[in-house]
């Protein structure tokens, strides 16, 4: 059963694990099999769905709106985030400058087909704005009724802390960061988790599944799976590509005795892993079809013991 956490220090619950369709809807798979994740998760008690601008070059925002179409709105928890360009590269199509805030939230919402989006995040840091420039373009945007909540991804710990700082001067809390975390990628447990939890900032991790590779389907010295995001030549395979070493995949497949253990798959362990960090409010997952949805939400609510997480500690070493 999934769960619902505050996000952060705010009001708002999200559920305990997001659905998320970077480098699945409007490229790797088909509109009807978007639906089919969309409509697994909804079954599944996810309330809380993730995409960007971005993603798809605007396609993906497109192609969950119509998915989320006859849904009670209040039910949802829908974000989305700005930053990237997503059609012509002028010199204002990036960034977070108050003039592309203002003019992405709009195109947002008109593909997403809602009239406020729950968290809007800054999808990355933009070191050639002032950041007072953003934090009063996000607050103006949050007291427009368009976006209710305000949240950021990848920042660093000093980030977090003068973007909180700021926001709290203009009247509204920054609440969430969303950060890749997995088993094979911990870099935010060093500042970004400690200053987050000091701030009331909450994550939301993305890639828990390290893009498919901690379900253990990528065998070294064995083919790639076909149809997998390692063969997605529209993109996918670019960004899996750190993680297929043969060092890597190789302790992935000895994580399985711990996954027995617990009568869990591994990707369902690598779910569950992130979701024992009590900073963490959202396991941020991806799937290019229903059943890795249906699979993936078992992990909400398993108990991780500490032996066993020490045992993957040992098994991971510092891959
Ligand atoms: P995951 O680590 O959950 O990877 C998802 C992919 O792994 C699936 O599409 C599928 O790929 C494979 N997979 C998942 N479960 C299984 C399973 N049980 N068995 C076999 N294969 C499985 O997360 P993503 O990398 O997709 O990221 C999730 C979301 O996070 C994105 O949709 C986006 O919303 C967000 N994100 C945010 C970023 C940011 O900068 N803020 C950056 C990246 C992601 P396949 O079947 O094709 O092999």
């Amino acid at each position: 059963m999934v769960n619902h956490r505050f996000l952060g220090s705010s009001g708002l619950k999200i559920s305990e694990i997001t659905y998320g369709n970077w480098l699945t809807h409007g490229s790797q798979v088909e509109n009807e099999t978007a639906t089919a994740c969309v409509q697994a998760a909804l079954d599944a008690g996810i309330t809380t769905f993730d995409t960007a601008d971005v993603y798809a070059n605007t396609v993906a925002e497109s192609v969950l709106g119509d998915a989320l179409k006859g849904q009670r709105r209040e039910s949802l928890e829908i974000l989305t985030k700005v930053y990237w360009p997503t059609g012509p590269k002028g010199p204002n199509d990036a960034g977070l400058s108050r003039k592309h805030i203002m003019e992405s939230i709009n195109g947002s919402l008109e593909r997403l087909g809602t009239d406020y989006v729950d968290l809007y995040q800054a999808h990355r840091y933009d070191t050639e704005t002032p950041l007072e420039e953003t934090m009063q373009a996000f607050a103006d945007v949050v007291r427009q009724g368009k976006a209710l909540y305000i949240g950021v991804s990848e920042w660093t710990a000093d980030q977090l802390r003068a973007g909180h700082a700021l926001s709290r001067e203009l009247g509204f809390q920054l609440i969430s960061n969303q950060p890749q975390y997995s088993m094979l990628w911990r870099v935010i447990e060093g500042e970004v988790v400690p200053t987050s939890r000091e701030l009331g900032i909450a994550q939301i991790v993305f890639s828990p599944v390290a893009q498919g590779v901690l379900s253990g389907k990528y065998v070294p010295g064995e083919p790639l799976p076909a149809g997998s995001r390692a063969t997605d030549e529209k993109g996918g395979s670019t960004f899996i590509r750190r993680f297929l070493r043969d060092d890597v995949l190789a302790r992935v497949q000895e994580l399985r005795p711990v996954a027995d253990q617990l009568g869990l798959t591994l990707a369902q362990l690598a779910v569950a892993w992130v979701l024992q960090n009590d900073n963490v409010a959202s396991a941020l997952i991806g799937a290019s079809r229903p059943e890795q949805v249906v699979e993936n939400v078992k992990a909400a609510g398993v108990e991780i013991p500490a032996e066993l997480l020490a045992r993957i500690d040992a098994v991971l070493g510092d891959v």
